[in-house]
């Protein structure tokens, strides 16, 4: 890292030069966090790769210990979708926790639970978008089914169909331009309405009594192949997701263009250091994966739930170290980077920033101070004083890092974990990477913010 990294805020002066080593351990994290994204598309499947790396590196199930001593790992899940791994620490609990935060859900178009049917002699899955999309990007793309169909009896049917290119995929289509003139004078939010978000799965009728029927042909191959009969939809959380692997972005390969980035390049660098923190530190480190976020964190898996308090008081109990006044000031003398991607300047929409307070991809880890938009409304806003030992130990750590809004002052905005855990009263950021094309089926980052944000959260666990 150079010496021009002091002045933050004139970001487009500042260049970072890499020694070998920096340039090599950047590379090896990209391609870790290209194997991530690209093989773990739903919070299901990351939560499965976080717990084989985190037992890699000497983490246990919670219900594995009988008690916890500082130096122990230990992670525990809710219901398969959020996840929290503590390290514990010498000092007692009720000192405080650094918290490492950020969500594994993305945005998708979730099957509606009866969603086969048949017109027009195709099969079609109806779905239901999830997280705040713009429609029109997912149509024409090859798409990938995720997720899990549950039987009555309790066995789950994974299903991954699209990723490997053996595999057929699945797509929505729009109409063609040749007759799109009444469509094409619609509002870009009406242009493809959330109802004609249906996927096109098969063509292919077969004989049904003295009818032929697409549907019953698709219903055949489910039964054969999976075991799946039509009424276990009901039980299904099946999502269509953007086919295919993450890849690096741009003749000097500098950036990645990958699937649900938002959020988890922030889940796969907290991570990362997480693991990689592997001495018994002094206060506890904790890494929480959260489910939901994107549609507002509610429900048991979602940050509203009291999911992480519980896991707190189970960890401090099995630690000898339980009373509700403990989890209570532990919580209270906890500091947390609330980890989520924040939006990237973008030269074609210039006008949707502010050029002084906008993170600009390649620039660094991003802090936002306060999130929230028209009159800070909804934001929690991070108190002066921890920022300012943040930057001290950011510095300390040779950490690149940009202070950043979303966007222009009265454009609009968006919402983060960070709220729900500030309301114990602990110190908590905004903290992450810069994305470009947030919510697109495919979303850009650059390689040298995953690596700058993943050496920040180092900094902060060794530090904070
Ligand atoms: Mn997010
Ligand atoms: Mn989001």
């Amino acid at each position: 890292m150079s010496e021009e990294k002091k002045d933050n805020n004139k970001k487009p002066s500042v260049w970072i030069t890499y020694s070998e080593e920096d340039k090599q351990a950047l590379e090896k994290l990209s391609a870790g966090y290209i194997n991530f994204i690209s093989d773990c598309k739903t919070e299901r499947e990351s939560v499965k790769e976080t717990i084989k790396q985190a037992e890699a590196a000497g983490y246990k199930s919670l219900d594995k210990f009988d008690k916890l001593n500082p130096g122990d790992k230990v992670y525990t899940v809710c219901m398969n979708k959020t996840i929290a791994l503590f390290n514990i620490g010498t000092e007692p609990i009720e000192n405080g926790l650094k918290i490492l935060g950020a969500h594994i859900d993305t945005c998708r178009l979730d099957l509606k639970q009866n969603p086969l049917y048949e017109d027009g002699g195709f099969a079609l899955f109806d779905t239901h978008y999830y997280g705040g999309i713009k429609k029109y990007q997912w149509v024409t793309l090859p798409l990938a089914m995720h997720g899990v169909v549950i039987k009555k009896d309790g066995t789950t049917i994974e299903i991954n169909i699209g990723e490997s290119e053996k595999e057929p995929v699945f797509c929505v289509t729009d109409l063609l331009i040749h007759l799109s003139q009444e469509q094409m004078e619609k509002k870009a939010s009406k242009v493809i309405e959330g109802e004609k978000l249906d996927i096109l799965i098969g063509n292919y009728p077969i004989k049904d009594g003295d009818k032929e029927s697409v549907k019953a042909g698709i219903l055949k191959l489910l039964k054969d192949n999976y075991n799946i009969e039509e009424e276990d939809f009901l039980s299904a959380e099946l999502a269509l997701v953007p086919a295919g692997r993450a890849r690096e972005l741009g003749l000097d390969r500098s950036m990645i263009l990958g699937y649900g980035q938002d959020d988890r390049v922030c889940s796969y660098t907290s991570l990362i250091a997480m693991l990689e923190a592997s001495e018994t530190p002094k206060r506890t480190n904790c890494c929480l994966l959260v489910d939901k976020e994107e549609i507002g964190s509610y429900g048991a898996t979602g940050m509203q739930s009291h999911f992480f308090e519980n896991a707190l008081a189970e960890v401090m109990n099995a630690a000898g170290q339980y009373s509700e006044l403990a989890v209570r000031r532990a919580l209270r003398n906890s500091t947390m980077l609330s980890s989520d991607v924040s939006s990237a300047f973008d030269p074609l929409y210039a006008s949707a920033y502010d050029k002084k307070n906008v993170a600009y991809l390649g620039k660094g880890m991003v802090f936002n101070k306060f999130t929230g938009s028209r009159g800070k409304s909804g934001s929690s806003d991070a108190n002066a004083e921890y920022v300012a030992k943040l930057r001290n130990a950011l510095d300390e750590h040779d950490v690149h890092y940009q202070f950043s809004e979303l966007g222009r002052v009265d454009l609009g905005g968006g919402g983060t974990i960070a709220y729900m855990m500030a309301k114990y009263g602990m110190d908590v950021i905004d903290s992450g990477v810069a994305v470009l094309s947030m919510h697109a089926p495919w979303e850009a980052t650059s390689k040298i913010d995953i690596y700058e944000t993943k050496k920040g959260y180092s900094a902060f666990l060794a530090e904070m």
